[in-house]
């Protein structure tokens, strides 16, 4: 969708000079309080794409800001940015506030884009150097060969944009995002119409990122994503939060499974060797076994019958995953939410 002037913030430029050394080590990379987002869209009309959002991401993090199409993460994203106004609320990356210090702000925060905006008639190398002078690296500081070879792309190192694929312009897109070292790196769907390979191969340079101490926050609609990356999770939909916890505890409210098991013969009472696995009886010949499959193995319930001396005539199984809760906490509608609502 077309971004209307008024959305622009006002100082859409750079910092010149030096970028700002990031010397103080806050306990919170991003604090987010009550952000609201209101598009001016034609004929008078309004999106309200941010409805209050409240959020921290803690120093050292890989946080997932999960949601379904139009729920408002790039609003988000693009708001920390700088690259859209935001109608009220506060921001905060590393301590500095969007609204004190807007060119400060862009020292601290790396972005890597959902769209893939590239100048098609750079080189990967002169795109990076064209970058780090906008942030003002000085040239002994600029590291372009390590972080094309981090990103796979040295071999594409003097190739015009134009001729990468796209996974390799994601990868590009992820490499302008680091020139400047920042504190606290962004990714909006970074994995978006990626391949299985490539997933995998940005997945582990996040990863290794975090692990090297950048603060990571990503957005995706993809679960698996979230699921295997990020510590905690925060999912918004129709521009607010619903949930926000880490994946441990998001994933303990879904990570139930039910296993229904018709045995071989009538039982009075469920048998002492299955109490283990709190098997509870629905009828003479049926069992249910409640467990966490991240803890219990389905094998090991069937064993533990059949050392009772039980022969299985039939099983089946009744899940619930993050797939699951998502679904449960994005899919209601708009109006539904407004009464949880701030106005
Ligand atoms: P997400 O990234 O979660 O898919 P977006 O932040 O892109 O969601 O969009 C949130 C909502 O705001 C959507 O309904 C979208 O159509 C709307 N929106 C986004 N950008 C604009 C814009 N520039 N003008 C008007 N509406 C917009
Ligand atoms: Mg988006």
């Amino acid at each position: 969708m077309a971004l209307s002037v008024s959305d622009l913030p006002q100082d859409a430029q750079v910092p010149s000079g030096t970028a700002r050394r990031l010397t103080d080590i806050p306990d919170n990379a991003v604090e987010i309080q009550n952000l609201v987002k209101v598009y001016r869209e034609d004929k008078g009309r309004t999106k309200r794409a941010l409805d209050g959002v409240s959020l921290t991401v803690r120093r050292g993090e890989l946080f997932g800001l999960l949601g379904p199409n139009g729920a408002g993460k790039s609003t988000l994203i693009n708001i920390m940015a700088g690259l859209v106004n935001k109608t009220s609320g506060s921001v905060r990356i590393w301590d500095i506030d969007l609204d004190r210090d807007p060119r400060g702000i862009r020292a601290a925060i790396g972005v890597v884009p959902q769209e893939l905006n590239l100048d098609a008639f750079f080189t990967p190398r002169e795109l990076l150097d064209v970058q780090a002078g906008l942030y003002g690296v000085p040239r002994a500081e600029r590291r372009t060969d390590e972080i094309l070879r981090a990103v796979g792309l040295a071999d594409k190192a003097d190739a015009y944009a134009r001729t990468l694929s796209g996974g390799m312009r994601r990868r590009l897109l992820v490499a302008k995002a680091l020139v400047h070292a920042p504190p606290v790196l962004v990714l909006d769907e970074p994995t978006a119409g990626v391949d299985v390979e490539l997933r995998q191969h940005l997945w582990n340079y996040v990863r290794e990122l975090n692990a090297r101490g950048t603060t990571v926050l990503l957005t995706t609609h993809y679960l698996p994503e979230a699921e295997e990356l990020c510590d905690r999770i925060a999912i918004i939909n129709h521009g607010k939060l619903v949930a926000l916890d880490t994946k441990q505890a998001l994933l303990a409210r879904l990570d139930s499974k039910a296993l229904h098991v018709t045995i071989d013969r009538d039982l009075g009472a469920v048998p002492p060797a299955l109490a283990a696995y709190a098997a509870q009886q629905d009828g003479p010949r049926r069992l249910t076994f409640r467990y966490e499959p991240s803890r219990t193995q389905v094998g090991g319930i069937l064993a533990a019958l059949q050392s009772a001396g039980l022969g299985i005539d039939d099983v089946s199984t009744e899940e619930s995953d993050l797939e699951d809760i998502f679904l449960e906490l994005t899919r209601r509608p708009a109006g539904e939410l407004e009464e949880q609502g701030h106005g």
